[in-house]
């Protein structure tokens, strides 16, 4: 079985792409990167650029980073659209689509500790992920509706079969979310709803016609069709950006310290940027963070994407 994704329907005329920051550390460059190049991206469109900042893991969230970020896109002259949504401030809107699921028959509740899943010595994905064997939905899972208990997380129901999409960077992208990772979680024990479920309510519920985001995140975008597929939305446009690196050949992530832009000039840190994507540029020729910002939009289009490596 192979599923085709038909493409979201955005009845605002503009078009809308977002960025959407986790608050679990200060912006570097990579975040940088994808901030630039998904305003750049919907821009050139005419679109509209939304803030969405993603605490949904309250655990790995803090203020004091979502305030850091906020004044650092301004500084690099990064300015959104409308009002900043924040995923913490939207449980409802997460359990009513969970509601959705659970009347589809399409999770159910999981006992499985990560500690049991080790002493079952089930396989790690390249991620570093546990692949679930689907204990819990053989042994005559809870999927009533009053029936999940709290303390208990709750697993997406994944369909055998492939997934293909058509990345606009990377190119033709194919998977099995089965084999990738298997029933995934929805809802964690601690009550706290994952990325996945949220990211596709939110690009749904704000009309997100195009992502623009690091490559770090295309091993997951194919539970996010699977969700998008069973919640009846469309899919938006997906562009999977090329990762920075630190000096050792590591992503730079926020929850390892990368180094926050901070301390480094506007225009130098948005010259690096556009460097990154492939466009050729000297921070001599800018006057203002603006006019590196509009030099990234003018050239958008011209990036040649196959060039730029796709690490
Ligand atoms: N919140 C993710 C991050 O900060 C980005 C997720 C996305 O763009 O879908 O890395």
């Amino acid at each position: 079985m192979s599923f085709k994704f038909p493409t979201a329907m955005n009845y605002n005329s503009k078009m809308r792409g977002r960025f959407a920051p986790t608050p679990s550390g200060p912006l570097h460059l990579g975040s940088l990167v994808a901030a630039l190049a998904s305003y750049a991206d919907i821009k050139i469109r005419g679109g509209e650029w939304l803030l969405r900042i993603e605490d949904v893991d309250k655990t790995r969230s803090r203020k004091i980073f979502e305030e850091q970020i906020l004044a650092e896109l301004e500084r690099h002259a990064l300015y959104w659209d409308g009002p900043i949504v924040r995923q913490s401030e939207r449980d409802g809107q997460y359990q009513r689509a969970l509601d959705q699921l659970q009347e589809k028959s399409l999770v159910y509740a999981c006992s499985c500790s990560r500690r049991k899943l080790q002493e079952l010595r089930c396989p790690e994905n390249s991620e570093g992920e546990l692949v679930y064997p689907g204990v819990c939905r053989m042994s005559g899972a809870l999927t009533a509706a009053d029936e999940f208990p709290s303390k208990l997380s709750i697993r997406f129901r994944v369909q055998q079969g492939t997934y293909q999409f058509v990345d606009e960077w990377m190119g033709e992208c194919r998977g099995c979310v089965a084999d990738e990772v298997g029933d995934f979680v929805v809802r964690r024990a601690d009550g706290c709803f994952t990325y996945h479920l949220a990211v596709v309510v939110d690009d749904h519920l704000q009309g997100i016609d195009r992502v623009v985001r690091g490559r770090d995140i295309l091993p997951l975008t194919g539970r996010h069709l699977l969700l998008q597929r069973a919640l009846g939305y469309g899919s938006p446009a997906y562009v999977h950006l090329p990762l920075v690196l630190s000096e050792d050949g590591d992503k730079l992530s926020k929850s390892r310290s990368a180094a926050a832009l901070s301390k480094g000039c506007a225009i130098a840190n948005l010259c690096l940027a556009v460097k990154h994507l492939g466009l050729d540029v000297k921070k001599e020729d800018f006057a203002t963070p603006a006019e590196v910002v509009q030099f990234a939009v003018n050239n958008w289009h011209s990036i040649d994407r196959k060039m730029v490596s796709q690490k």
